[in-house]
């Protein structure tokens, strides 16, 4: 089997694996069938919704290619599968590139994104003249003509909440949709989750904020509003259930532990996220204000040579930026780096660091056992469980096979953070690259095999030629040997700041503070400063009032007859509006 039909293995399987880094989560769903399909059918399932996720067309080709290998396809299967080749052959044919949903020409998407990069640029000059109309007539046009774009409807979003137009359900509209483009996406699972506590929604909101613990654990707004919230329910400010509670709760505890101080929500307001932007489109995007980086995601490395740092593709992707942080006698050095380059075809990076003094790790490129004894060195979950290095070990579950996307299986345990570490033998050499988790709760584990990661290193630096320990050590040592190769990969993006930071809609102190805007509305009224009435009978400020009067007289006995008269009148207390001052922010 040739490497380009491996590759194109290794895509179908994606859609099933779970990605230790900071890939999509949102990506690792649709592949999975109903449990009364038969194989065939959940296979073709699994690829044709990958395919939706697909960016170049030869990927897809290339997928449906050695899907069409299947001999136990029925001809109708086959056909379907044909037919989709087809479109995916013409697109490649006709070099079409994905925008969103739709196929278009390299050219058409460059005159599309310019168009949408200068309805933008309108918008930001309309909202400093405070002209919100236009600014939103301009960025509903620009997210219809570059749908691939985040930039607009993330604007849209931040707009309507209650640091502006304070319309929670519209920024919710917008929101989601920058998630149906980019599902990961930081800032936009904070702000949403924001704008459903707004609206009492809070098992919407505590599924925003779960996503987001798992794609990156060390926001700190993140922290900040979920010890705020729990904080607020305490004060009676928020009315949340027991076991909505305890849910946030139990949120709460396990990312604000280690190095996000847990009392530090008590100062300040709710912290709605600025902008940040995948690397494509934030060079597009001209730098406002004094633009800041924001810690979006972090894996694992390890140094192949001096200064140069292996590690996976999917943790290097969409990155502004890139750092590498060491942990020394001192403590924890941020370095500066830059990606020097991504595999096409394996789930690999290569990150230049000049000033990393770490030594080069020993690798082993033969053949592996299956049942040998192995290690992982890395990173986990950084924001709940510190940032010191976690070591697991087990053993080599199988041996590479297209099956698995040529990967090694092992069956020591991994968490979101470890992606990009070493797997290494007890001889003290690395034998793989840390990459995926299959969806077991992280107990069964791939790497790619450092023999297939050689010829990517090779590429690059031609003259790479890996040392190759010999000596069985006890695991102690081989702990220590390959801990000081061991390094953060720390995947920072660019913060765009909206043009403006103060004085929302609803009057509240609103401030704008490096990579958030706080808003300290209160929670008992959402900033409106009113209440509903709560007057006794009260009913959107009218009361019914229910009298006896006298409608005649008895013909025959000459007695009074009475009836039951129910009228309207206005509520006293509210003055017939059926709001009150809020009581606790009067
Ligand atoms: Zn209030
Ligand atoms: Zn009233």
């Amino acid at each position: 089997m040739s490497t380009f039909l491996w590759r194109t293995t290794g895509l179908v399987m994606l859609a099933v694996l779970m990605s230790l880094g900071p890939t999509s989560l949102a990506q690792t769903k649709p592949g999975l069938g109903t449990a009364s399909k038969s194989p065939a059918d959940k296979a073709i399932d699994g690829a044709f919704s990958k395919l939706r996720t697909m960016r170049r067309p030869a990927d897809g080709v290339a997928l449906l290619t050695t899907l069409l290998e299947d001999k136990t396809f029925s001809a109708v299967q086959r056909q379907k599968v044909a037919r989709e080749l087809e479109v995916w052959q013409k697109r490649e044919a006709d070099k079409l590139v994905r925008s969103g949903t739709s196929w278009i020409t390299a050219e058409e998407k460059t005159r599309r994104e310019k168009e949408a990069d200068l309805l933008i640029e309108k918008a930001f000059l309309l909202i400093d003249t405070k002209d919100y109309r236009s600014a939103r007539e301009a960025l509903e046009k620009a997210s219809r003509t570059d749908d691939a774009g985040l930039r607009a409807d993330f604007l849209l979003g931040l707009l309507n909440t209650p640091i502006l137009a304070n319309s929670p359900e519209t920024a919710e509209k917008h929101f989601r949709k920058v998630l149906t483009r980019s599902p990961n996406h930081i800032p936009t699972l904070n702000n949403l989750a924001l704008c459903c506590v707004r609206q009492k929604e809070f098992s919407k909101a505590y599924e925003c904020w779960r996503q987001l613990g798992e794609v990156a654990p060390n926001t700190p707004e993140l922290s900040h509003n979920l010890g705020r919230l729990l904080d607020e329910s305490g004060k009676g400010l928020i009315n949340l259930g027991n076991s909505e509670k305890k849910r946030f709760q139990d949120l709460y505890l396990d990312i604000a532990t280690g190095e996000n101080a847990p009392d530090r929500y008590k100062q300040g307001g709710w912290r709605y996220m600025h902008l940040t932007l995948p690397k494509e489109e934030a060079d597009r995007t001209p730098v406002r204000d004094a633009s800041s980086l924001i810690l979006a995601a972090s894996g694992t490395g390890f140094a192949i040579l001096p200064g140069v740092v292996l590690t996976n593709r999917h943790v290097v992707n969409d990155a502004h930026s890139i750092r590498v942080d060491v942990e020394t006698a001192s403590g924890w050095t941020s370095l500066e780096a830059k990606v020097k380059a991504v595999s096409d075809t394996l789930d690999l990076a290569i990150v230049e660091c000049p000033k990393l003094v770490s030594p080069a790790v020993q690798v082993s490129t033969g053949a592996q056992r299956r049942g040998s004894e192995v290690m992982i060195l890395g990173y986990p979950k950084p924001g709940a469980l510190g940032r010191t290095l976690k070591t697991t070990r087990g053993s080599v579950t199988a041996l590479p096979s297209s099956d698995y996307d040529g990967m090694l299986l092992f069956d020591a345990t991994a968490n979101p953070g470890n992606s990009g570490g070493p797997i290494v033998d007890q001889n003290g050499n690395v034998i793989a690259v840390l990459t995926v988790g299959f969806d077991l709760k992280g107990q069964l584990t791939g790497g790619v095999t450092m023999s297939d990661a050689l010829k990517f290193i090779q590429f690059h630096y031609g003259d790479y030629q890996p040392k190759q320990g010999g000596k069985k050590l006890e695991w102690p040592d081989v702990d220590e040997l390959i801990a000081k190769s061991t390094v953060m990969v720390g995947v920072y993006q660019q913060v765009v700041k909206l043009g403006a930071g103060t004085g929302g809609a609803a009057g509240q102190a609103t401030k704008s503070s490096g990579s958030y805007i706080e808003d300290n509305a209160c929670s008992f009224c959402g900033g409106s400063q009113m209440v509903t009435c709560s007057a006794k009978g009260c009913s959107r400020g009218g009361m019914s009032v229910t009298e006896t009067v006298q409608a005649g007289t008895n013909p025959v006995t000459g007695q009074a007859l009475f009836k039951s008269v129910t009228r309207k009148v206005s509520c006293g207390t509210c003055g017939g509006t059926g709001k009150i001052d809020c009581p606790r922010c009067h």
